[in-house]
């Protein structure tokens, strides 16, 4: 009989038909003979709604009662699901935090699950009930109330899989996978049907946002399959799991893009050993997180160029601190806030020459200038205009067989 560890996000037990139409899926996987631990969410919208309330109380709400607050909307729904399901004559009960208990670390609302007794849910599952356990929350030593940081519903869930021995974790959604480029923006885009750990943790750090980055790495980091799929069609998911595990066929297995990015360019920097570490020295004292970095040779032996990019919020910040930096001279500095970053991923593109050259005839073909590039084993990024993302990703997908 296999465990399954199934997460319902926040649009999924959204309503009250929703949590039934939940209660029916869960119902459907307990008669096929599994063993069931749902994760639940709280219903969309309900965790902004209470951060707003603390907020119109104080900016500084106390933090211990803000996690007191927040785990407060994870508990109407696995309470609400519980019932549906013993409404429906399946056996089930929900769990608070501190009653299993998941042991947690660190500060509130940034806290990190260590540890959950298992004892009390193993029993209740050999007993043929469905155990349902909030995200989001856990307790800490002393015994308060924590929240593990937002969207936190994705890591307990991968923590319970861990730690239950569970065969699958299933992340259920409001979107059927994950896709080999934006689906609004790219209609012929595909759904992936399996995707390494790698590849999905770059896909999503570049705006696929389907699960949280730092649940998919603690996945990775313990092997532990994952499957995203649709809480509202019956469609397959897309399946991620170690990169053994796939067959590549084709080099590029997705297409994202950012638009979020700014370029920064120094130019007439001298060229001597030290002047990068005291540009960008004072930057990562700021938190500003630099992306690429482009030195040019310098045909002169004396003065070169630096170009880089950082995101586009922090923008003024980095233009302040270079134009405060007393350590570096230069001749001019100039910045370019209408840029796009276009990144091809794929774990087989290790094994496939050409890949990189594949990419910039295409982007030169469609007459689109690369401003900056960066590389990994599994990833090329390009900097380009803003206004050319659109065309650049579509003849990219199309490119790279994707369509
Ligand atoms: N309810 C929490 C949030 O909105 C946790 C989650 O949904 O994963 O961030
Ligand atoms: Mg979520």
């Amino acid at each position: 009989m296999a465990k399954k560890v199934l997460k319902f996000g926040g649009t999924s037990v959204g309503t009250i038909d929703r949590i039934l139409h939940v209660a029916q899926i869960i119902k459907r996987e307990f008669d096929a003979d599994h063993q069931i631990i749902a994760i639940v969410s709280a219903m969309s919208g309900e965790t902004d709604s209470l951060l707003k309330k603390s907020k119109s109380i104080s900016n500084n709400f106390n933090p211990r009662e803000l996690d007191v607050l927040l785990t407060s909307g994870e508990q109407v729904t696995s309470a609400l699901l519980a019932g549906a399901l013993i409404e429906i004559g399946v056996k089930s009960k929900s769990w608070q935090n501190w009653q299993i208990p998941i042991l947690t670390e660190g500060e509130n609302s940034n806290a990190r699950i260590i540890n959950m007794n298992v004892s009390k849910i193993e029993k209740y599952l050999s007993e043929k009930g469905v155990a349902i356990i909030p995200g989001f929350q856990g307790i800490s030593k002393n015994g308060d109330i924590t929240t593990i940081g937002r969207g936190g519903s994705d890591a307990t869930a991968v923590a319970v899989a861990k730690i239950f021995d569970a065969e699958t974790c299933e992340i259920y959604t409001d979107v059927d996978g994950v896709y080999s480029s934006d689906p609004n923006k790219i209609p012929v885009a595909k759904k992936i049907e399996k995707i390494s750990y790698d590849e999905m943790l770059e896909l999503s750090s570049l705006g696929a946002k389907v699960m949280q980055s730092s649940a998919v790495q603690t996945a990775m980091m313990y092997n532990i399959p994952l499957e995203v799929k649709s809480t509202f069609t019956n469609r397959k998911g897309t399946k991620i799991f170690d990169q053994q595990n796939i067959d590549y066929t084709k080099s590029v297995t997705g297409v994202a893009y950012s638009k979020d990015d700014a370029k920064i360019t120094l130019v007439g920097v001298q060229d001597k050993p030290g002047v990068a570490a005291s540009i960008f020295e004072p930057l990562s004292k700021k938190q500003i997180n630099v992306d690429m970095v482009i030195q040019n040779i310098s045909s002169d032996h004396k003065t070169t160029d630096i170009t880089f990019t950082i995101k586009r919020n922090d923008l003024l910040k980095t233009l302040q601190t270079i134009k405060e930096n007393k350590d570096i001279h230069y001749n001019n500095l100039s910045h370019d806030e209408k840029v796009s970053k276009i990144s091809i991923v794929g774990a087989g593109m290790v094994s496939t020459p050409g890949v990189t050259f594949k990419m910039f005839k295409s982007l030169a073909r469609e007459n689109i200038n690369i401003l900056a590039i960066s590389t990994s084993e599994i990833k090329i990024s390009v900097i380009i205009s803003e206004n050319d993302t659109l065309k650049a990703v579509k003849k990219l997908h199309n490119a790279f067989d994707l369509d």
